[in-house]
């Protein structure tokens, strides 16, 4: 593995180079041609006919919790490995940092027909150590690596209806480094005859949740006002960049459509590198919207503020991922991928997978702010060319408005138009 993330230039190499650029200890035969044998992928899905093939790339410029990362990412759309890039080099001075919480998935169990739901909860609640104590004994190598279930908790949903009274248990689980929907999906099979015994009730479904709000990633960067600035000649002030995408934050705080897209943003990069790794990014997605609107209305994962000397930004989501189970065994493609990303455990994973997404929503905010930045310059820079050229009172702004709407804002257009449209004067 490369020391550094910071492979200049690596865009303009050809794919030969690029992958003997990345120093990888391991073989690229594994993604030729699309990282998964037919045979392999007989045996995971039903009915196949085929493979189907991403693009599959690495993002550079990533330095997460002190940590030179490669970011593995496989999608269709252009732009966002570079972008993601693009951002990563703006934050690297910085870094992203991360934090998680334990991996806890929250497994459901659902009883209903119960005559009296308090008294239900209340017998469940009592017999949460024989619960737990029973789960444990079910998952003892997930024990023996520091998980398992850690905690058990009924909530009433009903206390009549058309299915009487509703309580459903939630057991909580510690995945360690698997995503655990078939562990969890395991357990509460097993436990949900006897939680329905002591509801006295009828036992309905026994499911894990995707809202997976106790196995919470958090990831931060900062990006100082020079290295906010464009790099690309366009005279806009990092300072106005920051203030700019601030405001594009409040927006999406105040606003679930606007909320929606820069949530979307978010998904672009996290999404390419849950597909890249093979995790089930369904799950993910589903628990990132339902998280987004836990409060009853929907909002922006990440938000940006303006720190001292530039900007902050700061996401927070559920983010369920494993590096052990599901695909992985059978995918080569995405071992390659997190063999790339370093990324041995799931809270690794959920670091960089966090940081990408952090990423792609910078850039998209800067790329708005400052195309919103330097459509204002231009207007204004419009009619000091006019002026320039010789027009005075309305033909100013004439003479500015057909300068912006052909694009083209120079001083040799300005005079142009102003020729043009003095010949048409009265
Ligand atoms: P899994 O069934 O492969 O179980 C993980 C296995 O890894 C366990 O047997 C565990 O003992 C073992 N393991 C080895 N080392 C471990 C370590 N360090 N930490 C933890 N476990 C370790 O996979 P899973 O994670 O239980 O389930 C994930 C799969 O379930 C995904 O493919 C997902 O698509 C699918 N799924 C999802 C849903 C949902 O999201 N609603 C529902 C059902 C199934």
């Amino acid at each position: 593995m490369s020391r550094s993330s910071r492979l200049s230039g690596f865009y303009r190499l050809g794919i030969a180079e690029r992958r003997a650029r990345l120093n990888h200890a391991g073989s690229f035969a594994a993604i030729d041609p699309g990282g998964l044998p037919l045979e392999a992928a007989d045996g995971m899905i039903e009915n196949v006919i085929g493979t189907y093939a991403l693009p599959f790339a690495v993002a550079v410029n990533f330095v997460v919790d002190g940590a030179e990362v490669l970011v593995p990412m496989a999608i269709e759309e252009p732009s966002v490995v570079a972008a993601s890039s693009n951002a990563a080099r703006m934050a690297r001075p910085a870094g992203f940092s991360t934090t998680c919480t334990a991996p806890v998935m929250i497994g459901q169990i659902q009883v209903t027909q119960i005559r009296d739901v308090d008294a239900a909860a209340a017998a469940l609640r009592e017999a949460t150590p024989e619960l737990l104590a029973a789960a444990r004994a079910l998952v003892p190598r997930l024990a023996e690596r520091g998980g398992g279930p850690v905690g058990f908790e009924p909530r009433i949903l009903a206390r009549s209806g058309v299915d009487g009274g509703v309580v459903v248990a939630h057991l909580h689980v510690d995945c360690r480094d698997a995503m655990g929907a078939n562990l969890v999906n395991t357990l509460c099979e097993a436990l949900a005859d006897r939680v329905a015994a002591i509801a006295k009730g009828e036992p309905g479904l026994r499911i894990l949740s995707n809202l997976t709000d106790g196995r919470l990633v958090t990831v931060r960067c900062f990006a100082s006002d020079a290295n906010l600035a464009p790099n690309d000649g366009v005279d806009v002030d990092g300072v106005e960049v920051r203030k700019a995408i601030a405001q594009a934050s409040r927006f999406a705080e105040l606003d679930p459509y606007r909320a929606c897209t820069h949530n979307k943003g978010i998904m672009n990069g996290l999404d390419a590198v849950l597909l890249a790794t093979g995790q089930d990014w369904r799950a993910v997605e589903a628990g990132a919207h339902a998280f987004a609107a836990r409060s009853g209305t929907y909002k922006p994962l990440a938000v940006w503020h303006e720190a001292d000397g530039g900007l902050a930004g700061e996401l927070t989501m559920p983010l369920a991922v494993g590096t052990v189970g599901g695909a992985l065994h059978v995918h080569p493609g995405a071992r390659l991928a997190l063999a790339l990303a370093g990324a041995g455990t799931a809270d690794k994973l959920a670091a960089v997978a966090a940081a990408a997404g952090l990423a792609t929503n910078f850039a998209a905010l800067r790329a708005l702010a400052t195309e919103g930045i330097q459509r204002g310059h231009m207007a204004l820079h419009a009619r000091s060319l006019a002026r320039a050229a010789g027009a005075t009172g309305d033909l100013v702004d004439r003479v500015a408005a057909a300068l912006a709407a052909g694009g083209d804002v120079k001083a040799e257009r300005a005079r142009e138009v102003l020729a043009q449209l003095a010949k048409e004067l009265p």
